[in-house]
């Protein structure tokens, strides 16, 4: 069975969409701009998705056409966040009730606000008329209703990570995601669910909540105190989602802590050492990573440095506290002033970890409770 897939999502309901937040762009743009710098000024529209049960009284704001009733029902049929189903139906449609799909390979297209395909909508749409806005906008709450009760088992008591899988449920089926365990290390399949959390925070969501991503880790640390990963450098923005455009979603959604040397500017900053004794499992040299594990004692946790300048270890060399990694630098895909974005991965994750694939853990109060906060 084929969801309505945001795959099949064509050229025409892109250009809505693009169109629709045509205006927001224009203003926003001087905060794109700002952005450049990315989290090294602490820049923060800190507002995201809210979690499932954590808000019963999710409030939505933005969705036209008086249709707010029917996606609040439709959300509470799924069990999710108002905010989220009503980005769901932006992405697919732009709005749009009687919008077509681009023809797939079986030669049909999908249909409506919700964009089902006629199969899925045989499944889920009661007999109704997919080009109906009550139809198909309760069509996706009992869609999305099945999606995560069958990726439920997986996300195990973690509500966050439920309306992850569920999107990327939503995205690759439920099947990928019951095949990898999680989200599926597919990019679209990642984007989207980044596309999809940032477009329920930052456009209809009308409360800034606490950041949806933000865990603390209640598990035992290991004995033995670390050290800050960025000798003399200063904390400058922390841990949780944010609403910025002109930034790519996974920076938007931020999953680390940024810790800057002082005066720095765009140019070479300082040493970047290892926290805690550590093994490196890889690199992601695009964003100027490099990606290690905890080795010694209990729990393991894995580490991301990013945007050095420059790394001087190799895949698999062992490093003891205080041992240099590199230079802190500005490297990324986009612009941005010198600082060190570092990550902190349950003890759980595989060797290379990079983000958005669950993983992640509030470094801020790790490193204070290590003894390795900035100062
Ligand atoms: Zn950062």
């Amino acid at each position: 069975m084929t969801g309505p897939s945001p795959r099949t999502l064509g050229a025409a309901a892109l250009l809505l969409l693009s169109l629709s937040v045509g205006l927001v762009m224009a203003m926003t743009m001087l905060v794109a701009t700002l952005a450049e710098e990315e989290d090294a000024n602490a820049i923060s529209a800190s507002c995201t998705v809210t979690t499932v049960g954590h808000d019963e009284q999710d409030e939505v704001a933005g969705v036209p056409n008086g249709w707010t009733p029917l996606v609040e029902a439709a959300a509470q049929e799924a069990g999710l966040p108002t905010s989220l189903v009503a980005a769901q139906l932006a992405q697919e449609s732009g709005w749009n009730p009687e919008v077509l799909g681009p023809v797939l390979e079986d030669g049909t297209r999908a249909q409506g606000l919700a964009q089902f395909t006629p199969g899925t909508w045989a499944t889920y749409g009661n007999g109704g008329d997919p080009f109906d806005p009550h139809a198909a906008i309760a069509a996706l709450g009992r869609y999305m209703a099945a999606l995560k009760n069958q990726v439920q088992p997986i996300a195990g008591n973690d509500p966050d990570e439920l309306v992850r899988l569920t999107l990327a449920a939503y995205n690759a089926g439920p099947g990928a995601v019951q095949q990898h365990h999680g989200v599926p290390p597919y990019p679209e399949t990642q984007q989207y669910i980044a596309k999809i959390l940032d477009g329920a925070q930052s456009t209809f969501s009308t409360d800034c909540e606490a950041p949806t991503g933000s865990r603390t880790w209640d598990g035992d640390l290991g004995d033995g105190q670390w050290t800050t990963p960025l000798p003399g450098g200063v904390f400058t923005s922390g841990y949780g989602g944010r609403a910025l455009t002109g930034v790519p979603s996974w920076a938007n959604q931020h999953v680390g802590v940024d810790i800057a040397t002082p005066g720095a500017g765009n140019g070479n900053g300082g040493v970047v050492v290892a926290p805690t004794s550590l093994r490196i499992t890889g690199f992601n040299a695009t964003d100027g990573c490099v990606i290690a594990k905890e080795n010694g004692p209990e729990p393991d946790f894995g580490f991301a440095f990013c945007h050095l300048h420059s790394w001087d270890v190799t895949k698999g060399q062992k490093l003891k506290r205080g041992d240099i990694i590199g230079i802190e630098g500005n490297r990324g895909r986009f612009g941005m002033a010198t600082h060190l974005h570092f990550e902190i991965y349950k003890p759980d994750a595989p060797d290379l970890v990079f983000p958005y694939q669950g993983h992640n853990l509030d470094p801020e109060p790790i490193l204070k409770e290590k003894g390795a906060w900035p100062r």
